[in-house]
Formats: structure tokens, sequence, C-alpha cells
């Protein structure tokens, strides 16, 4: 698959806000500004000084809406919440050639808050998924009590979970459960 640089580290960066309310776990993996900021760094977005309180609001609240585009009934109804989020945040698309000389879109968001930039980011990376590769791209972890959600980017739209852990925790159980068919 040819995802480029927005169907693939923008729409990872929205799995990843996504995911980092913890839903198999219950822990809050961005509780602080410190969090954030560490969050940011680790793909590939610059944080600023100071993160404040209500930035860790918002972020939070960004987190259920997007989390509510990848878990939609239907397509049309991520793309209302997608269209929602970039309509608020109001972009300002500029060329850049910052990664090695081919010229690409960047999606600048008109407020300089971090809520803002994310927001820009992860539904830009949505979306660019959807408009190029389907709906069927974003999905959520089949695995029982995981609500995780991933960008599909296997070849035959064939990914079911989250990561390997839950993949394996799934067919440790349907293992166990044929064998104890098999000796009933
Ligand atoms: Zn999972």
């Amino acid at each position: 698959m040819d995802f480029t640089h927005y169907s693939d580290e923008a729409a990872t960066i929205a799995a990843d806000l996504v995911n980092s309310r913890g839903s198999w776990s219950g822990f809050e993996y961005l509780p602080d500004a410190e969090a954030v900021a560490a969050f940011m760094q680790d793909h590939g977005l610059s944080p600023p000084p100071s993160i404040g309180k209500k930035e860790i609001e918002n972020i939070h609240a960004l987190r259920e809406r997007l989390a509510a585009a990848f878990m939609a009934p239907d397509e049309r109804t991520s793309v209302a919440i997608l269209n929602e989020l970039l309509d608020e945040v109001g972009t300002h698309p500029q060329l850049t050639d910052h990664d090695g000389g081919n010229w690409h879109l960047h999606y600048v968001p008109a407020g300089e808050a971090v809520s803002q930039q994310l927001t820009t980011v992860a539904a830009m990376g949505l979306a660019t998924v959807i408009a190029e590769h389907g709906f069927e791209r974003i999905g959520v972890c089949s695995a029982d009590e995981c609500r995780d959600v991933f960008i599909d980017t296997s070849r035959n739209k064939s990914r079911r979970y989250c990561d390997d852990s839950c993949s394996s925790r799934v067919n440790v159980a349907a293992y166990r459960a044929r064998q104890k068919q098999d000796t009933a």
C-alpha cells in the first residue's frame, strides 16, 4: 500500500492519540503537559514550552471525537465528524519540502494552541486515509474488552487487531476453547 505523509504518519498520530485513553487497561497515558509533550516529540511534532490545563482538557475532548470517527457505524458519520473538526480548527495549507525535497502540503492550524495542531494533523490524517484508501482502512480492535483503534495498511484490508498482543491473546483463547471441546 502506498500510504503517504498524511495517510501514514498523521493518521497514526490520530490512532495513537485515541489509544492513549488506554481502553484495555483504563490507564490515562496523557494525564499532563509532560506526557503530551513527549507524545508530540515521539510523533515528530514540536511541543510548545508550556501546555496549560485547559489544553490538556481540549486534547482529551479531541480524543473522544477522533474515537467516534474510528468507531462510527458508517463512513458518512465518520466523515461528518472529521469535516466538523477541520471546519472548527480552520487550516492554512502550505507547501513544504522539509523531508528531503519532495513538495507536499502541510495543513497548519489557524491558531497556535497545541490542541489545534493535534486536531489538524489527526483529522487531516484520517480524512486522507478515507479519501485515498476508504473508510474500511480505519479500524477498531476485534478483541473482547479492547477498543483500541488502528490504520489498516495491510495489502488485503485484513487487519483485525490493534497489535500482536491482542491477536495472540485471542488466538490462545480460541486454541484453549478448541482443546476443551476436544477433551470434553
Ligand atoms: Zn486490541
